[in-house]
């Protein structure tokens, strides 16, 4: 049977990104990326959501959200 599971991550206002990286200096999972240098991409299956991002974004515009998720027996 299913069950639902927390887990969190960083969403990127992209709008609002200036692109200016220091959220990939931090990041222990290597979990965030600027592509073409257009805006901040979180990879959600990395990302632990620890905040450090979050903590040195100049624009503030990472947040750490908690995400319900259905999870099946002997996933995680
Ligand atoms: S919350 Fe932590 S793991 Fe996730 S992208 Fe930010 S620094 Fe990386
Ligand atoms: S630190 Fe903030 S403004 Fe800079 S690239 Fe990352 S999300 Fe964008």
């Amino acid at each position: 049977m299913a069950v639902q599971k927390s887990r969190k991550y960083a969403f990127v206002d992209q709008l609002h990104c200036v692109a200016c990286g220091c959220c990939i200096k931090v990041c222990p999972k290597g979990a965030i990326s600027v592509p073409r240098g257009i805006h901040a991409v979180v990879n959600t299956a990395a990302c632990i959501g620890c905040g450090l991002c979050a903590k040195v974004c100049p624009a503030s515009v990472i947040t750490v959200r908690a995400v319900e998720k259905e999870v099946e027996p002997g996933e995680s």
